[in-house]
């Protein structure tokens, strides 16, 4: 059955996730387009993790936020439909839904983020849902003196590798605080530590590796024949360590009715629009931008909204996706703010600093989430209304 639609005059825009790039979405429609659209936002989860915050936690810094879905969809002016995306017919114009019910859509939006994998078998592969549960065992062993070294690892298709940096900063702090001798090393594709955001940002990044006692094998791929036995490549090094930790390798969404590039990944131009799906965008991590980063999800999201928003006669000039990266490196001690220019696929115009290079000063930097959510921070019981 398909569900009609509610005001005739207005484009039927269907975003679906919720997450950071479908909320950006909804937001940014609502400020750009809130009489000329009608947008339905389809989402399985009925909260947003804030994933970035979820590394303190094995560590007892307190649990990352989680915000109900509901209030800050209906703070878009939207509606919220718990469900799951099926698969689209991009002809008619439909999605069709897990409970069998299909949606008519003028405009359709996909942010459905990636998939991820465990590369390794002899790894714990970090997963934001179960951080403390999967790591906080390890960090009382650190701090016992149980684990004397420590690997972490990126597989070559990786995830956003901040985190990965940020535990082996936390987890060098912890160690040293209590007294105890870790060995911590890195080792990663990346030319340098944190290479995206350019060579003055990765050089900070590397002195303070340095300072925390942290070795960083870059360019390097690990294989993982053994628990605790790490094959690096090239050359012939080994190296034995008590633990082994690891980001996963991320994979496109399963998405039926359109064309999907390398990996599954969903291939879009300047503005988000999906290549041969009139109508179509996507943004985010489902995307084929090689860096998958929540910053970068909510740019993304801002242009497709600006072209949607011009599709549907509001005045409005779509901008093209020209990606500007912003890292809080949390490090044990204060964080370290890092930005990029991202042209080539590497970052130009490198910065750092120990003070914030954006506002607000929040490690998902978005144009409409962040101030969103920063408001429903201070005001918790207005939001969750
Ligand atoms: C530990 C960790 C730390 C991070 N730190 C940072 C950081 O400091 N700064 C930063 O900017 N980024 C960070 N990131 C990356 C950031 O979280 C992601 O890049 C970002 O969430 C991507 O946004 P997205 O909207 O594309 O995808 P997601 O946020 O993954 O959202 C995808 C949404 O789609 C929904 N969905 C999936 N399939 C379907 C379906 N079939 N139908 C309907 N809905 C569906 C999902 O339920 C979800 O709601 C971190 C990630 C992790 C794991």
């Amino acid at each position: 059955m398909t569900t009609p639609t509610t005001d005739p005059h207005k484009l039927r825009v269907i975003v679906v996730g919720g997450g950071v790039a479908a909320l950006e979405t909804a937001l940014a429609l609502h400020e750009l387009a809130p009489q000329q659209t009608a947008v339905s936002v389809i989402a399985p989860n009925d909260e947003f993790m804030y994933r970035p915050m979820t590394v303190c936690e094995p560590f007892a810094y307190g649990t990352a936020k989680r915000y109900p879905l509901a209030p800050i969809v209906a703070g878009a002016g939207a509606e919220l439909i718990v469900d799951q995306l099926a698969s689209i017919d991009p002809d008619r114009r439909v999605v069709h839904l897990g409970d069998g019910d299909e949606r008519a859509y003028d405009a359709l939006v996909l942010a459905l983020g990636a998939k991820t994998h465990a590369r390794y078998e002899h790894a714990t592969t970090i997963d934001a849902s179960s951080m403390d549960t999967m790591l906080h065992g390890l960090i009382q062993d650190i701090e016992g003196g149980y684990v004397h070294s420590l690997a972490l690892v990126a597989p070559g298709r990786m995830a956003w590798p901040l985190p990965l940096y940020e535990l082996a900063l936390m987890t060098a702090a912890r160690a040293y605080d209590m007294n105890v001798e870790l060995q911590t090393t890195i080792v990663t594709p990346e030319d340098t530590p944190l290479a995206v955001f350019g060579a003055e940002a990765s050089g900070a990044v590397s002195r303070l590796l340095a300072a925390a006692r942290v070795e960083t094998i870059t360019s390097a791929y690990a294989e993982i024949p053994a628990m605790g036995q790490l094959a690096i490549n090239p050359g012939d090094r080994r190296l034995a360590v008590d633990r082994v930790i690891a980001l996963p390798e991320l994979f496109g969404p399963d998405v039926r009715g359109i064309p999907l590039g390398e990996h599954g990944f969903i291939h879009v131009d300047r503005f988000g629009a999906v290549s041969d799906c009139e109508r179509v965008y996507a943004a985010g991590d489902a995307t084929d931008f090689p860096i998958k980063q929540g910053g970068l999800a909510a740019q993304q999201a801002d242009v497709v909204a600006q072209a949607i928003a011009a599709l549907a006669g509001a005045a409005v000039t779509p901008d093209q996706f020209d990606p500007t990266l912003q890292g809080m490196l949390l490090t044990g001690a204060s964080p370290i703010y890092l930005s990029a220019r991202i042209t080539g696929g590497r970052g130009s115009h490198s910065q750092f600093s120990d003070k914030p290079l954006w506002s607000p000063p929040v490690k998902i930097a978005a144009r409409y989430l962040a101030p969103y959510l920063a408001g429903a921070d201070r005001e918790p019981s207005a939001s969750a209304a």
